[in-house]
């Protein structure tokens, strides 16, 4: 059987994983961070996502869909929460029973590993940091940050080993190893190698609202919404009766508006009344002493293979702002893609590889548009009457 080696098990490394598990192929992993199922508390990036249906075509293609909705929680609409803290208004995401889910980050990562890990033909290797790739040798450059390394076991053979830096070869290679790609940054020199990266003005810091008496302080079925002008927050539910809370704002309005506990405190309770009374005066004050506003950063590039046997995925090919709730959605798409790619290829690596970017990268840019564009949408336009009427008669 061929095999891959994959940067990366994020969302996008860890449902690769289970494509090519499925495939019977030899799949070996490489992350650098400790395996997070054993991980008391997980640093990174937002707790819940919404997974819409280009993820669920994705999930249902390794026959995790139905498990994965089923521990998640469904949003039918969004609801506006207008500035007096009383009053909303509802825009259903679709038909009656359309719906988005809102899942946990670290709870979907970790599914995914072990469903990958059931196939004695999958290996994973925690706490091993790709470096870069050799191209011209066709190999990734691996660290091993604990000792001793694993590798090498089967199917990507180690090249060689010199401390702990092993070369690892593969007959296909998938970097799926986020926004900041390390396998994406050592392919800059490659002539027209095109690579965009656009820091956006806003940041973002996560909040919590707990459960009233063990049930949700809001409506749960909604995405929450609080949409003010250049700044706006969010909300999601979870399972255990939780709301995930983000407020996007510029950086220049998080220092002149929420350097001080006293100015933050009057900032959520003159713009978000309602959420304000949940978040409560010492979660927030907690929150802003403790974390700095995050940056979020759209990332374009083409193409995304590379040499027939290596190809970008997810964020490494195409980060994107959060607005639109589509990154996850089209990473998963890309390894839904890629598959269907190397079927109609007779799994010739090779021409799936150079196919794949032809067709996906398109695809990408747009969505990183539409991506910018919702972010327009959510801080300001939901608001206006000229999008209220449009949406009255849009049939999605
Ligand atoms: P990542 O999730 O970043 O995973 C990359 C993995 O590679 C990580 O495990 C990392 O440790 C590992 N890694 C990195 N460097 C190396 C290296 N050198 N060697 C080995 N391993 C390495 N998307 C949605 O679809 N819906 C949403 O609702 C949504 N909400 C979001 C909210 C926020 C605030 C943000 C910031 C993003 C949101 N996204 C959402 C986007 C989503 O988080 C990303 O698109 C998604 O995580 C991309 O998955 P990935 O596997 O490509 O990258």
């Amino acid at each position: 059987m061929p095999s891959v080696a994959i940067a990366g098990a994020g969302l996008v490394g860890a449902l690769n994983a289970c494509f090519f598990a499925q495939k019977g192929w030899d799949v070996s992993v490489y992350e650098f961070r400790k395996d997070i199922r054993t991980m008391k508390h997980v640093q990174g990036r937002s707790i819940n996502l919404a997974l819409s249906q280009r993820g669920k075509s994705a999930l249902e293609a390794v026959g995790l869909r139905e498990y994965i909705v089923n521990q998640g929680v469904p949003l039918y609409a969004r609801l506006v929460h207008n500035k007096d803290g009383k009053t909303f208004s509802r825009q259903p995401y679709g038909k009656p029973g359309e719906h988005i889910v809102s899942i946990n980050r670290r709870h979907l990562n970790e599914v995914m590993i072990t469903q990958a890990e059931k196939s004695p033909n999958v290996k994973f290797f925690f706490e091993h940091k790709v470096k870069s790739v050799d191209y011209e040798k066709k190999q990734l450059v691996v660290q091993c940050t604990s000792q001793p390394s694993r590798i090498p076991t089967f199917g990507t053979r180690a090249a060689s080993q010199d401390h702990a830096e092993i070369h690892v070869e593969a007959d296909l290679i998938l970097a799926c190893d986020g926004a900041y790609s390390a396998v994406r940054r050592s392919l800059m020199t490659i002539p027209r190698f095109d690579f965009s990266q656009d820091y956006i003005e806003h940041g973002y810091v996560e909040l919590n609202i707990m459960a009233n008496n063990n049930k949700f302080a809001f409506e749960e079925n909604v995405f929450h919404l609080w949409p003010r002008g250049h700044f706006t927050l969010i909300a999601l539910a979870n399972r255990d009766k939780t709301f995930t809370v983000t407020i996007f704002a510029p950086f220049s309005e998080f220092e002149k508006h929420m350097s001080t506990t006293e100015d933050v405190l009057s900032f959520f309770e003159e713009n978000f009344p309602d959420a304000f009374r949940l978040l409560g005066k010492e979660h927030i004050t907690e929150t802003f002493n403790r974390v700095k506003p995050q940056p979020l950063v759209s990332i374009k590039c083409s193409p995304h293979s590379f040499f027939d046997n290596l190809v970008l995925m997810g964020d490494a090919a195409h980060a994107m702002v959060p607005f639109y709730g589509q990154g996850m959605n089209c990473g998963f798409e890309d390894c839904l893609v890629f598959s269907e790619t190397l079927e109609e290829h007779d799994n010739d690596i090779a021409s799936a590889v150079r196919a794949y970017s032809e067709k996906r990268v398109n695809d990408a840019h747009t969505i990183n548009d539409l991506a910018m564009y919702n972010y327009e949408e959510l801080k300001d336009l939901v608001n206006r009457n000229s999008y209220k009427l449009r949406k009255k008669f849009d049939t999605i």
